[in-house]
């Protein structure tokens, strides 16, 4: 059992904050994924979790009692880092059997977790070999079972797959989601790749600058997404949004005019996805230049120029134009998102 509380915690240097005000209950077993661009304070607050660096406010609990003064060693957390911090001299099993000796575990026990463990990654076979002769995946499934075979209750991993080739990371993917359900620990894994995080989660946490923006399972954060840099940073492509302004119940700007909005009228940010327009013949809600055409494969992703701002849709694989044709969009009824143009908050 392992749940963790996040009460405020807060991690200042000086008078910049890393961390702000960060309040969340992470419940027992839960998958959770801290999500957000480079330096917006998932480490930290990973690392405030583990020990290893000081909250400056707030209270951290796991299981209801206050861990904010305890050391690393005595919080029951595992962490895995993207870099692996294998010993180069030990070889595999030896590796893997360090944090038992270190926390003088029964030596009697050692053999047998260390195979579990091992099993658990697919390194039955490699147990002999020394990290060097290790594949980047090989090494990273050390670290995993380096952390497995302390039976903890908490995992914390920090961009554990960000070293693996892409078809690496999407197989160690499956296999870290089936070993946190496996294993029934609580899991805290940080990325800033949305795909990692739609699909290992329970919940996401999205943050930026050091401030939560969003907490919510993937499809709510897809569907519903808080604000417009939520929305911008979930999904491939990034969602749609063009700046305008609302009158009578229909949003205006450069090209586009799509009624039927119930927003009160001003300035806002209309949000809608790829997937929630087609390209027609004539009559769409869109109408302006192709800018560009990108072929997918299954689709042709055809751009426009709105203002400053790129908006793309998927067409069908056989649609053929040339840039600068004119071409006609349709927003379905029903997916348009719209923000706050001074806050980006979500209005409608
Ligand atoms: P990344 O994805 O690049 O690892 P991150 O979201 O994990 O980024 P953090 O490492 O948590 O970001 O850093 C959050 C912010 O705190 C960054 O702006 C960083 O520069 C700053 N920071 C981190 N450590 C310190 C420190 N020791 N002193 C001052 N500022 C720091």
């Amino acid at each position: 059992m392992a749940e963790i509380q996040l009460k405020n915690v807060s991690k200042r240097w000086g008078s910049f904050v890393g961390v702000d005000n960060f309040d969340l209950t992470i419940a027992d077993r839960e998958f959770l994924v801290l999500l957000g661009p480079s330096g917006c304070g998932k480490t930290t607050t990973m690392r405030m979790i583990a020990g290893l660096e000081d909250a400056t406010g707030g209270d951290i609990l796991i299981d209801g009692s206050r861990v904010n003064d305890l050391e690393p060693k005595d919080r029951d957390v595992a962490m895995v880092f993207q870099s692996y911090a294998l010993y180069p001299n030990m070889n595999v099993y030896e590796n893997i059997r360090f944090p038992l000796k270190v926390r003088r575990v029964d030596p009697g026990t050692h053999d047998e977790k260390v195979r579990r463990a091992s099993a658990m990654v697919e390194l039955d076979d490699f147990l002999h070999r020394k990290p060097a002769e290790l594949s980047g995946g090989q090494r990273q499934r050390v670290a995993l079972a380096r952390a497995i075979v302390r039976e903890p209750n908490v995992f914390l991993m920090d961009e554990p797959l960000s070293n693996l080739d892409a078809k690496l990371r999407v197989s160690t993917r499956a296999q870290i989601k089936n070993l946190s359900h496996e294993l029934a620990v609580t899991t805290i894994y940080v990325t800033h790749d949305q795909i990692e995080a739609m699909t290992l989660a329970d919940r996401v946490v999205v943050m930026k600058n050091g401030v939560v923006q969003q907490i919510g399972s993937p499809t709510e954060i897809y569907d519903r997404p808080a604000n417009a840099f939520v929305a911008s940073f979930i999904g491939n492509p990034a969602m749609n949004l063009v700046e305008g302004e609302v009158a009578d119940g229909t949003f205006h700007a450069p090209n586009v005019s799509i009624p039927g909005l119930s927003a009160a009228d001003g300035k806002v940010v209309l949000g809608f996805r790829a997937e929630d327009a087609n390209v027609v013949q004539n009559g769409g809600q869109i109408n302006a230049p192709i800018y560009t055409m990108e072929l997918l494969g299954d689709a042709t992703m055809v751009s426009v120029r709105i203002g400053g701002a790129l908006v793309s849709v998927k067409a069908d694989k056989t649609f053929r134009a040339e840039i600068d044709d004119p071409v006609s969009i349709e927003v379905h009824q029903g997916h348009c998102h719209l923000f706050d143009a001074e806050t980006g908050a979500r209005i409608g």
